[in-house]
């Protein structure tokens, strides 16, 4: 890899001969040519810039200079014209990628106003050199030397050999998975009074895997939701799609893609009580939620639109879901209803993850100690996933308030037979 870069300010490039980058120079992983612009000017005072044509603040640096730098720094061969400016495309890890398979890489650093338009305008017409103007983000700095240090250190880090441990590259933010990076840490284990996550220590390795993916997908939804958009929902177990409905991000239409909703609670006396948007089930869900006496209706909205409905409601008794031994805990029942287009099972599980986190927090003033949940007895893909949430099976046990409404399915209203499951909702 053979990176060029054309400055007015070549001192300022010794940052590139400490650390990785240079040691990757060093060994002839890299190199980094540094060239003063101002050797391809012909005037006595070495000028690259000049007034702008239609006049205005600042200089414009010269289409001349800079033609004759490229032209004579350019090797034979594919090569790729880099040119830092705000106004470029923001620059991302897959770009790095790509341009990590180039052979040449030459970096016009503008200084003033920036390089006159007619330089990007001309390469970009040329044969095998493509024209990159790239931004480092939506700031202006005063020249393009800390995005040419930032090209180059990026670009080499990708670079076979460069990093001690490849696998330091495959878990970063940005990475194939898309997300930010988990939380780091690392010795004392108590840190001015900060503790360090105890699973982290507990030799645990599903368990630390585990923590650290939900922490990056926590991470993500704070800071980049622009990022959590763009995940692709058939990469998301369902302990994925639990964390991320903490946030309101739900599996959309389709599964596609995941969409962000607004999650709440309604308290339920009737029919008129909750606003159901265009569920078209839902005059009968709440016929039968009002028979059932159901408590709360949960909700989720998306673009003001109501896209699922799940009502709580009395059940009698439970087995105790925990040691399987008899008892006489309360139960409550979930019955969720679903706008059709929204009706996946990566939806549901998202949904339930959240309605049941909803009652869990709440679950001393409810005085319930589980809840049960039917499921379709042939849907073994969304059984799975309840099971992964903590959901077991109930078998032979049917609470009066869920068997009794077999005839009346609810649960989306597709009338096909059902198998119960149960969660718990206490601590006990
Ligand atoms: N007049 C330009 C504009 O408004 O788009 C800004 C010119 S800036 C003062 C001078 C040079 O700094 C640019 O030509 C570019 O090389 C570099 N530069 C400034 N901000 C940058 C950014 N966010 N990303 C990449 N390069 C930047």
């Amino acid at each position: 890899m053979h990176f060029s870069i054309l400055t007015i300010f070549p001192q300022f490039f010794s940052a590139l001969d400490c650390s990785l980058v240079g040691k990757a120079q060093e060994r002839g992983i890299i190199r980094v040519d540094v060239h003063n612009l101002r050797d391809w000017t012909s005037d006595v005072h070495h000028s690259v810039d000049d007034v702008p044509y239609g006049g205005g603040a600042g200089m414009v640096m010269r289409p001349q200079v800079w033609a004759a730098a490229v032209d004579s720094v350019r090797g034979a061969g594919k090569a790729v014209l880099a040119v830092p400016s705000p106004a470029g495309k923001p620059l991302r890890q897959n770009d790095l990628l790509r341009l990590s398979r180039a052979r040449q890489i030459i970096i016009a650093c503008g200084r003033y106003e920036g390089i006159d338009s007619r330089v990007t305008q001309y390469y970009a017409q040329q044969r095998d050199l493509e024209v990159f103007e790239y931004s480092l983000g939506d700031y202006v700095l005063n020249g393009g030397e800390v995005a040419a240090v930032a090209l180059v250190e990026g670009v080499s880090r990708l670079l076979p050999k460069m990093v001690g441990n490849p696998d330091s590259l495959t878990e970063e933010s940005h990475g194939a998975e898309g997300i930010l990076e988990y939380p780091i840490y690392t010795r004392p284990a108590v840190f001015r009074g900060i503790r360090v996550p105890e699973v982290l220590t507990s030799g645990n390795h599903g368990a630390v895997e585990r923590w650290r993916r939900d922490e990056a997908l926590r991470k993500t939804c704070r800071r980049r939701p622009d990022l959590i958009q763009n995940l692709s929902c058939a990469r998301l177990g369902a302990r994925d799609l639990e964390v991320l409905a903490e946030y309101g991000w739900f599996a959309g239409p389709g599964e596609a893609r995941l969409c962000k909703t607004e999650f709440g609670k309604a308290d339920f006396a009737g029919p008129g009580e909750a606003r159901p948007g265009s569920l078209p089930a839902f005059s009968q869900m709440c016929a039968s939620a009002a028979d059932l006496g159901a408590q709360y209706v949960y909700t989720a909205v998306y673009e003001g639109k109501t896209v699922a409905c799940a009502f709580v409601s009395a059940a009698g008794e439970c087995v105790s879901p925990k040691n399987g031994e008899d008892g006489h805990s309360p139960a409550c029942v979930l019955q969720p209803v679903f706008d059709p287009a929204w009706d996946t099972d990566r939806f549901r599980v998202g949904f339930t993850a959240r309605s049941v986190h909803a009652l869990r927090s709440e679950a001393e003033n409810l005085a319930y100690s589980c809840l049960y949940l039917r499921v379709e007895k042939g849907n073994r893909d969304l059984q799975r996933y309840y099971r992964s949430l903590g959901f077991r099976q109930v078998r032979g046990i049917f609470p009066a308030a869920v068997s009794g409404n077999e005839g009346n399915h609810i649960a989306g209203g597709r009338g096909k037979t059902d198998i119960t499951m149960v969660f718990p909702l206490s601590v006990e």
